[in-house]
């Protein structure tokens, strides 16, 4: 196994609600940075729910994300663009720190021609030596700013212990107050936002020393690592430190002497290691290595367990006094410094899992029904409340389309996919975040409208995400990452670069005759599940060979049907279904058979 990366999202909600709520005390709206995540929409929404008044990134790859996810905050770029990239900022942020006059004319110029007005932060540099006007040139930038006529200045904003390592005081942040004052004394306007920093400036925030007149944080460290390292002797005990944990697994445990034998060079990265001669010591190597993350900056949870070093791809461990003792094949996990989480994030070997720490109620045993007239009489010749029953489920019919309750599983049926669109963006407004197993022949991702015959239910997941440039139907709480598609055989050329372009997971006949169902289905069960509150299974009896019908096009097997049909009972995540193509002149056998997929699903088993 391994390495993975476990994020708990619970974690992180509490610890952006435990910022929020201090800040709000000094009239501060705090922004939450998703940077060190590369802009995890489930992190975004985990930050959101804690209270966040919007989100900040520096990355546009990140902001894409966030945005192609449904969610609609206020996001803010914390770095200036390049040139070629101004257009997108225009378009996709709602402010922006800038601190370049030639980039801001740019911005000013190209809003202008689209006929908007984008709000900067001025950035300040106040003796950190990165980013920031330096301070007597600022009254003349922001006249300068004052004649363009696309952007406005929303605020005034500095950065700290980022290069230089100064630290936020009362005399820097008073600093920048003061400048805040003559801007608005120049302008004759006041000043939306004055951003006092990073996670480094709550330290000053809680000792009650933060200068009036400070409104805006801009905070990642401390919500995603509990700020370790802005509080560092001195840690805010509410904040939980555990959201990130690293985890790989041991492919050998030996002992061996602990001074290498043999004439001494240079490492692998050229360096000249040093050793200590401890005697015989039993030392394993882990999966994780410098390709993967900063290994210095990993700290086991496991007592006894200490780092050594490590090359590329092999993480060396003194494991002696592992209690308990460690053999191979065990797992080991990291806690991470915010370099170490960084670069973690950022490899692409690395797993990255995040869990919501949702407290486990008991299974729902009601099931909701909702179907149209056609789809509702097979359900009623096929006896499926009745079967249900058997199962220990209550069973409710309704014909509305909406009665659902938090606990109880629902079921909808129609003639097309028009029933997923619905089914699906009702399972989205009871879940803060829903997945989605989209089992079909098609993708059902074309655009809408664009040819008048194109049969509405062919374009369902376009809308459900929001990919016709409209908030999808099943949005925000439906991302593209948690899609996936299982068994498609045709995809028109416009979907095909749909699907490459969005987040959606493909697995398509190819896929599955390689991998086999199964497989395929613990990876489908991954993408649905991961951050979401459980997800919803749309199938169409088109993805399956059954009866003449699809006979010979390549479909999935009813037996790998059924396959697919018991993982997902199995997985316990299924909180709605939906079956389609239920029309009253469907044949009888795939009519029942779609009925018995249905039972499959919800944990019919053969004993
Ligand atoms: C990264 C960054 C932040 C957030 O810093 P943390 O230490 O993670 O809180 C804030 N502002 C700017 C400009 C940044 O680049």
């Amino acid at each position: 196994m391994g390495p993975q990366i476990a994020i708990d999202l619970g974690c992180i909600e509490r610890n952006a609600r435990t910022v929020v709520d201090l800040c709000n005390r000094s009239g501060i709206k705090v922004f939450g940075v998703t940077k060190g995540t590369c802009g995890m929409p489930q992190v975004a929404r985990a930050m959101l729910r804690g209270g966040v008044a919007g989100i900040a990134e520096s990355r546009f790859e990140n902001i894409r994300r966030l945005r192609d996810s449904g969610i609609s905050c206020p996001i803010m770029l914390l770095r200036s663009p390049p040139m070629a990239r101004v257009e997108e900022v225009v378009r996709t942020v709602d402010i922006s720190l800038q601190s370049e006059l030639a980039t801001i004319r740019e911005i000013a110029r190209v809003a202008e021609r689209m006929g908007r007005i984008h709000d900067i932060i001025v950035m300040v540099d106040l003796g950190d030596l990165r980013e920031g006007i330096w301070p007597n040139d600022l009254l003349p930038t922001v006249e300068k700013i004052l004649e363009l006529r696309g952007v406005r200045i929303a605020g005034l904003g500095t950065n700290l212990t980022c290069f230089g390592a100064i630290v936020p005081t009362e005399e820097n942040l008073g600093q920048l107050v003061a400048h805040a004052y003559k801007i608005e004394r120049l302008t004759g306007v006041g000043l939306d936002w004055v951003s006092g920093g990073n996670s480094s400036s709550l330290p000053l925030l809680k000792a009650g020393r933060m200068p009036a007149g400070i409104n805006n944080l801009r905070i990642g460290e401390a919500i995603l690592q509990g700020g370790v390292d802005a509080f560092r002797a001195d840690p805010w005990p509410e904040l939980e430190t555990d959201a990130f944990r690293l985890t790989g697994e041991l492919i050998e445990v030996k002992l061996k002497p602990s001074l290498p034998i043999g004439e001494a060079g240079f490492d692998a990265f050229g360096k000249r290691p040093l050793f200590v001669d401890e005697g015989d010591r039993l030392r394993a190597i882990a999966n994780i290595g410098r390709e993967d993350t900063i290994v210095e900056g990993l700290t086991p949870i496991q007592k006894g367990v200490r780092v050594l070093g490590a090359s590329s791809d092999h993480l060396v461990l003194d494991v002696t006094d592992a209690d308990p003792a460690l053999a191979v094949g065990d797992s080991v996990s990291f806690r991470m410094d915010y370099g170490a989480l960084l670069t973690a994030m950022t490899s692409e070997y690395v797993e990255k899992t995040p869990i919501q720490d949702t407290e486990t109620i008991a299974p729902p045993k009601v099931v909701v029904i909702d179907a149209e007239p056609a789809a509702s009489q097979l359900l009623v010749r096929y006896a499926i409340d009745a079967r249900l029953q058997a199962m220990d489920y209550d069973v409710a019919m309704t014909g509305d389309g909406e009665a659902m309750s938090d606990t109880s599983l629902r079921l909808s049926a129609g003639e097309d996919r028009r029933v997923a669109l619905r089914a699906v963006a009702a399972s989205a407004r009871n879940a803060d975040a829903l997945g989605l197993i989209w089992i079909d022949s098609i993708a059902a991702l074309m655009p809408p409208n664009t040819t008048p015959d194109l049969r509405p239910d062919f374009s369902a997941l376009t809308r459900l995400l929001g990919l016709d440039g409209r908030l999808g139907a099943a949005q925000p709480q439906l991302s593209p990452e948690n899609v996936v598609l299982v068994g498609l055989r045709h995809a028109d050329p416009a979907e095909a670069r749909l699907l490459k372009s969005s987040r959606i997971s493909v697995f398509t006949m190819a896929e599955i005759d390689a991998s086999g169902m199964r497989d395929v289905m613990r990876e489908a069960l991954k993408v649905a599940s991961s951050g979401t509150r459980g997800f919803h299974v749309s199938y169409s009896p088109s993805a399956t060979e059954m009866h003449g019908w699809s006979k010979g096009a390549g479909g999935i097997t009813v037996r790998e049907t059924h396959q697919a049909m018991e993982t997902i009972a199995l997985n316990g995540g299924m909180i709605s279904m939906n079956v389609s193509g239920l029309t009253r002149d469907l044949d009888e056998h795939i009519a029942s058979e779609a009925v018995n997929f249905v039972m499959s699903a919800f944990g019919k088993r053969i004993l």
